[in-house]
């Protein structure tokens, strides 16, 4: 079976080469993200491999259906970059990554709120120009502070099972509560409650037309003042013009994002010798107390064999009649 990938690096490739040894797929790759501009170029191919700002919708199933094309495997857990009424129609299989390594994640957003608190990038470069000072650089003990976890599934459970080790006030918001979490002192609050409580709020939901900007000038309006909001779920969760008047006027504490509603236009490429067009990343980007990464925050080595490993089971299964092993690989 012929799989064309797009939005490939070369990691991806080293990844998924060595583990089809055992597969024997034939695999081809684009660098180039999956759009309407590409679509022309798929020939011959049973499945697609995509990742999460490949555009699926549904004009790109409309061509790739034409083509033959079967199975949709996503090498991510979101799915929101799919048009799944017309992947209904076309009569696409689509499976997904539900999890892999939610800890990877999970320990990225740790990352940012420790180095937003800690400073650790300002005294980098600050004593390696020989500046011991100390000014500009005071914390916090994340001890005895309420985190808030905004979802509880896979990723959001893993940052509540590291967040415990530091002693602080676990609170939590989920469509779903878990029972593990309860069973370690997690206490769900109505969504507003959750806003109004947290020193650090962290989104671990999926970007969903209820949870798209979650974040907005109303309920940053429950927040408190200070508030450090860390975001490793989706870019949609928070409507970003809202949230720099907020960090303008003070409400907005520390402001850690891995995800970037328009970042299809920017990450997962080095744009280092170019004039980025957009101005609200710009502006984010120039507060000192803003961290922005590209999207890094599921790249471990873990991670990216669990990706290669599950999505090649996924379509081998579905190549031969099967259902994935995991039942909440199959989003249609
Ligand atoms: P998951 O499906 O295991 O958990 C999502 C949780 O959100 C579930 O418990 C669900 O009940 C809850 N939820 C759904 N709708 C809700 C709503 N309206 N209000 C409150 N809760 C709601 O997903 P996961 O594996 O924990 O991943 C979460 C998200 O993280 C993914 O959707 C993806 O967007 C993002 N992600 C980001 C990266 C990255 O590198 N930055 C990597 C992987 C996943």
């Amino acid at each position: 079976m012929k799989v064309t990938f797009f939005s490939t690096k070369p990691y991806d490739r080293d990844f998924f080469d060595r583990f089809n040894r055992s597969f024997g797929f034939e695999l081809e790759y684009f660098e180039t993200h999956l759009g309407p501009h590409i679509v022309n170029a798929v020939d011959g191919a049973t499945a697609i491999c995509a990742f999460v700002n490949d555009k699926l919708n549904a004009e790109v199933l409309r061509v790739l259906a034409g083509k033959g094309v079967r199975y949709i495997a996503l090498r991510s857990a979101g799915f929101n970059n799919v048009d799944l009424d017309a992947a209904k129609k076309h009569g696409f299989r689509i499976c997904r990554v539900p999890a892999y390594s939610p800890e990877a994640v999970a320990e990225h957003a740790l990352a940012m709120i420790q180095t937003l608190n800690r400073k650790t990038h300002k005294a980098y470069n600050r004593v390696r120009e020989h500046n011991f000072a100390l000014n500009g650089l005071m914390g916090f003990n994340i001890h005895g502070k309420t985190i808030g976890i905004m979802g509880t599934g896979n990723i959001g459970r893993a940052f509540a099972r590291i967040m415990r080790g530091f002693g602080c006030t676990l609170i939590a918001y989920d469509v779903q509560e878990s029972e593990e979490l309860k069973a370690f002192g997690v206490q769900y609050l109505p969504l507003n409650e959750v806003f109004a409580q947290s020193d650090v709020l962290s989104l671990h939901v999926p970007l969903l037309e209820s949870t798209r900007h979650m974040v907005n000038a109303d309920t940053l309006k429950h927040m408190k003042p200070g508030v450090m909001i860390i975001n490793t779920s989706r870019g949609g969760l928070i409507d970003s013009p809202a949230v720099l008047e907020g960090l303008r006027s003070k409400h907005i504490g520390y402001l850690g994002i891995d995800v970037y509603e328009q970042e299809d236009k920017l990450f997962f490429r080095d744009l280092s010798h170019t004039i980025i067009d957009d101005d609200t990343i710009q502006l984010l980007m120039s507060f000192p107390n803003v961290l922005v990464t590209g999207h890094q925050a599921f790249f471990t080595a873990e991670a990216l064999e669990e990706i290669a490993v599950t999505t090649l089971q996924n379509l081998s299964r579905l190549q031969q009649g099967l259902e994935p092993e995991n039942p909440a690989a199959i989003v249609v």
